[in-house]
């Protein structure tokens, strides 16, 4: 990923809001005088702010750089007669999970209001799922099938996919690799240059790959969490996603797994977090379906 960040346009600062750090939402409502019943939002997950680094990309690019990208595999997909139809009780269920997850979605990233939400299930074997920045969600029915995933465990992923785009993970490491590889000199002399066609195509490449740092990895661990728990979904379905991963791994390890190192510690920072969800788990409606294993 890194040559092709060169090629990046670094002129447009980004014009997203930045988002407030999660405790001084809660503050705000604590000092509202929300005392005798919290607000549902006065308990959840902290991550603190965005990473500046983000900045250096623009949202809008990196976003349209997933379109563009997620489009493609979906034709790919297509040609090869491996994209889930509508009507594929996979295909449901996953749209189903995500039509719970998604509205809480705006409370970590405002920009996701305008995000065009679209969930697919790729047929292959490979452990692999994601979501692309604005939103772009695939399965790949590798993990459903040999993890034989419950719902809960779905929405666990699904809500981890879901925090690395509302997060802007991928965003801030083309941000933190332009900064590292090109330094803040070449940077602006490269402003004005615009060659937005080519750069857009070089991040879109680069989004598929990406490995994300551990500090990135357990804050969506964390964020999904919260999501999926407001949607209905059990967080204890975290530990036992994480040791079905594990088991998994043994094997050769899966792609999924490459990307996201399932080991004690990560299942240790789930469990110690889980008094902060199981609170919001409890008073949000539960899913009135729900569907078997792949
Ligand atoms: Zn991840």
């Amino acid at each position: 990923m890194c040559a092709a960040l060169a090629a990046v346009n670094a002129e447009a600062v980004p014009d997203a809001p930045v988002q407030p750090a999660r405790r001084l939402f809660t503050g705000a409502l604590l000092a509202a005088g929300a005392s005798a019943a919290l607000p549902a939002f006065a308990q959840g997950i902290d991550v603190g702010k965005q990473s500046q680094f983000s900045k250096l990309v623009p949202a809008e690019d990196v976003e349209a750089a997933a379109t563009q990208q997620y489009g493609e595999m979906l034709k790919q997909a297509r040609a090869q007669n491996a994209l889930g139809p509508d009507n594929h009780p996979q295909v449901v269920r996953l749209r189903e999970i995500a039509k719970r997850l998604v509205p809480f979605s705006d409370e970590w990233n405002p920009r996701a209001r305008q995000w065009k939400w679209e969930v697919n299930l790729i047929g292959s074997k490979q452990l692999n799922a994601f979501c692309m920045p604005g939103g772009k969600i695939a399965f790949y029915s590798g993990i459903l099938q040999q993890l034989k995933l419950n719902d809960d465990e779905v929405a666990q992923i699904m809500g981890h996919e879901i925090a690395h785009a509302l997060r802007e993970h991928a965003r801030e490491r083309m941000g933190k690799t332009a900064a590292t590889r090109i330094g803040a000199g070449l940077l602006s002399s490269l402003l004005g240059l615009g060659n937005t066609g080519d750069a857009l195509l070089n991040m879109g490449g680069q989004l598929l790959t990406l490995k994300f740092s551990r500090e990135d990895e357990s804050e969506a661990d964390l964020v999904g969490m919260d999501v999926a728990a407001r949607g209905g979904y059990n967080p204890h379905a975290g530990v036992s996603l994480w040791r079905k991963m594990m088991a998994a791994s043994k094997g050769a390890p899966p792609q999924f797994l490459s990307t996201h190192p399932a080991g004690d510690t990560r299942i240790r920072d789930i469990e110690s977090n889980m008094p902060r969800v199981l609170p919001l788990y409890e008073r949000a409606p539960k899913p009135e379906r729900r569907f078997d294993p792949a």
